[in-house]
């Protein structure tokens, strides 16, 4: 996979062991639309915050020691702020209920708050090397990365199309933002597409095209040499990957990041395949054997649906919140881990049993 070959090429940004807090204070909350808001966060140390490359993230703790990745959607050049923009999980019921961080940070995060925050990390950013035509495509709060890419796009010669699905304009993010940066020079053009437009989108034609994302747009926003960036949910993701990937644009041009667990995009949704299909996996700390099988995804998906917590933050691989060891047995990646990992270390998050057992510390 292209994403996989490109994380390597950019480990530069991203070496490092077990995350390091930092405490930075919130100096401003934006609503950006319904559900979303942004914290900007400064350096409580008043320092410049560390640098970053357009679409990486950081890990937010809050104090009841959850930790979760929240990309930066601000510009890499501004180095005495973060922007993050974060969206409400609101739950429905008891089956399904709030996001705990999501709700801590909207409900209880105001302006003077101090927030413990860890990174940036990630490799899912702009390939430096390339000056091709760009097209970001994003879905709901995956704009994040695009924002930023946009910002740094805008300073740059090439041609950029920002294509942004969501479900109308009351659930639209930095609309103006993207408008605005969209007439700094020729050549950057955006398109909005709401699935369900409400009157006043109508009215004030906020957006280009009604309902889903279709084959003919993918189509034509694929008619050049172009690199693609993709970011949503991953029914979004899958769509316009398939949809890229029929009209011709080959898999490696496109990168990607999941917000979710870790998965992986490729033809017709054909998943990394592990060399062993069943394995025993020894959760060493929590005293437990169970048996895994393909259908129990990563190694960190598996040790929590068998109720055995491990801290975790990105579940892509990058962060290495989750790093344990490996104490028997090997593993495959779904994802490749941003940093390589020393002998007998492990990120279960993106990992897969690759030996019939694997004992791991957690
Ligand atoms: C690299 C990366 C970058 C990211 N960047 C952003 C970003 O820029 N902006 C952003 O908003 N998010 C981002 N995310 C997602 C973010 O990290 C969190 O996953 C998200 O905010 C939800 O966290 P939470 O603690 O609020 O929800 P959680 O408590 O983790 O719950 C997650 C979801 O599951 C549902 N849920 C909770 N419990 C149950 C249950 N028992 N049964 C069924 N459903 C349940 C909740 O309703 C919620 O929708 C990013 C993720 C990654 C990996």
């Amino acid at each position: 996979m292209g994403y996989v070959n490109f994380s390597i090429a950019c480990n530069r940004f991203s070496v490092r062991k077990m995350p390091q807090f930092s405490k930075y204070q919130v100096i401003e909350k934006i609503a950006e639309c319904d559900l979303i808001s942004s914290f900007v966060l400064a350096p409580t140390d008043g320092l410049e915050v560390p640098s970053f490359v357009a679409g990486q993230h950081l890990t937010v703790r809050i104090p009841e020691g959850l930790s979760r990745s929240y990309t930066i959607s601000s510009s890499p050049s501004d180095r005495s702020k973060y922007r993050l923009t974060i969206k409400h999980e609101k739950g429905r019921d008891a089956e399904m209920p709030a996001g705990k961080v999501s709700t801590f940070m909207h409900d209880r995060v105001s302006v003077g708050s101090v927030l413990d925050i860890a990174g940036p990390y990630g490799a899912f950013h702009l390939d430096p090397t390339s000056d091709r035509p760009v097209v970001l495509l994003s879905g709901g709060v995956g704009i994040t990365p695009m924002i930023s890419m946009l910002h740094v796009l805008a300073d740059t010669t090439r041609q950029v199309s920002f294509v942004h699905a969501c479900d109308n304009g009351t659930l639209h993010a930095f609309h103006d933002e993207v408008g605005r940066l969209a007439t700094t020079r020729p050549g950057i053009s955006c398109y909005f597409i709401y699935r369900n437009p409400t009157a006043a989108d109508l009215e004030d034609q906020r957006h280009h095209s009604s309902g889903l994302v279709t084959a003919n747009q993918l189509r034509a926003f694929s008619a050049q040499d172009s690199d693609f960036y993709l970011c949503g949910p991953s029914g979004f993701m899958q769509m316009v990957h398939d949809g890229l990937t029929d009209a011709g644009v080959s898999h490696d041009r496109i990168r990607y990041e999941s917000f979710g667990p870790a998965t992986v995009l490729s033809p017709r949704s054909q998943a990394v395949q592990s060399k062993v299909t069943e394995a025993l996996v020894v959760f060493e700390g929590s005293g437990l054997e169970v048996e895994w099988d393909d259908f129990s995804g990563s190694l960190l998906d598996f040790a929590e649906m068998n109720g055995v917590y491990a801290e975790s933050a990105c579940r892509s691989g990058s962060c290495n919140t989750c790093e344990c060891s490996l104490l028997e047995g090997q593993v495959d990646y779904l994802i490749e881990p941003a940093a390589p990992l020393p002998a007998g270390r492990c990120l279960p998050c993106v990992a897969k049993p690759a030996s019939v057992k694997v004992r791991l510390d957690i």
